[in-house]
């Protein structure tokens, strides 16, 4: 049956600013890293979009190499925006990035103006659009000039092919010579996209600060740890969750150590405290912070997506509240 979206769907979202842009994005972002490839089910793929849309979720992430098979997350999600988003396409921020490894030979990765023009073409092809919302350098190149790669992201919206240029996984001094770099060439950078969660705090190093000063926003990604600031792994490792999953890279059975267990069962009576879940209370512990524009949740099942939309009327905490999580992540 074809899709109308729920009319009702800017009522329960709240926007923010991306630095001093004209761009809002939504508080919860969907990120399509895992459980959009092409070895899992579509139809879970297209209620878990059809679903964030409903609720207010303008903002999808993608990448190049996002599946597994790499590409395979864009194409599942080129499926469903023909399928059902098609008349809903200038209410979308759809991103992609380009900068880990593609394909084969010495063009498939990193920063040169060669790959990253040829993946974004590549991507544009595989979500059958004309143009993404915004392009992003994955990652620091530290054997091409940054000059090259930042002209590379401007070249692309001179092009018309993106809105708006954005990094990630640059570190403090990259951001602030990118952010100098892309001024000079008059497009300027619209956000930051890193990890930054309870338990990945590395962005307090300075980064947020860096970005704020310069006008530009940041973007959370794994902001639940990979699930690991949820409920999932409470009670041991699910069968059907990412710790458990032959396609999960980073999060693995071993990661859950009794310290994290410890730290989690504390956190989730902060959690019930404040009449929230887990995943909840993670979210808007890093959303209270006002520099943060979005988070990118990824989820499995659209039954997530929909309780973490209800954190955004519930970002601020009391102080009493920050300094008990300070302490029990000091532990
Ligand atoms: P999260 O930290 O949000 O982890 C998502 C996982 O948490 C889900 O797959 C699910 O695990 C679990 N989860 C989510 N909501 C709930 C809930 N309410 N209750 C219980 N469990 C829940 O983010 P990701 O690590 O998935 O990253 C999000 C996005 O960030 C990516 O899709 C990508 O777009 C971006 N990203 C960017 C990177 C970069 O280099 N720029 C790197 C990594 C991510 P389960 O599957 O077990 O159900």
């Amino acid at each position: 049956m074809s899709y109308v979206a729920n009319a009702q769907r800017y009522e329960s979202m709240n926007y923010r600013r991306s630095g001093k842009s004209g761009l809002k994005l939504p508080l919860i972002s969907l990120g399509l890293w895992h459980n959009f490839g092409d070895v899992d089910s579509l139809a879970n793929a297209r209620e878990m979009v059809r679903t964030a849309f409903d609720l207010g979720i303008t903002h999808f992430d993608l990448a190049n190499n996002y599946g597994p098979s790499a590409g395979s997350a864009e194409e599942t999600f080129g499926e469903i925006l023909a399928k059902d988003m098609r008349p809903y396409r200038d209410e979308l921020v759809i991103s992609t990035k380009a900068g880990y490894y593609m394909w084969p030979g010495p063009y498939g990765e990193w920063g040169s103006r060669k790959t990253m023009l040829a993946s974004l073409d590549q991507s544009l092809q595989r979500m059958k659009l004309d143009y993404v919302d915004i392009f992003y350098s994955h990652r620091p190149d530290p054997h091409t000039p940054l000059e090259e790669t930042m002209m590379a992201l401007d070249h692309a919206v001179r092009q018309g092919k993106a809105l708006y240029v954005a990094i990630s996984n640059y570190n403090v001094e990259d951001t602030k010579r990118a952010m100098d770099i892309l001024k000079q060439l008059g497009t300027p950078l619209l956000i930051h996209q890193t990890p930054y969660s309870m338990f990945n705090r590395q962005v307090e190093d300075g980064l947020l600060a860096q970005l704020d000063d310069g006008g530009a926003g940041f973007i959370a990604y794994s902001p639940l740890a990979q699930g690991l600031l949820t409920n999932r792994y409470l009670h041991g490792v699910p069968a059907d969750s990412r710790a458990a999953s032959e396609h999960s890279p980073f999060l693995h059975t071993k990661d859950i150590t009794e310290q994290k267990l410890a730290q989690i069962k504390q956190l989730q009576q902060i959690a019930e405290e404040r009449g929230q879940s887990l995943a909840q209370l993670a979210l808007s512990w890093v959303l209270h912070d006002e520099r943060v524009t979005s988070v990118i949740i990824g989820a499995s099942k659209a039954s997530q997506i929909a309780e973490n939309c209800q954190v955004v009327d519930q970002v601020s905490f009391t102080e009493e509240h920050l300094t008990r999580i300070e302490a029990i992540l000091s532990n």
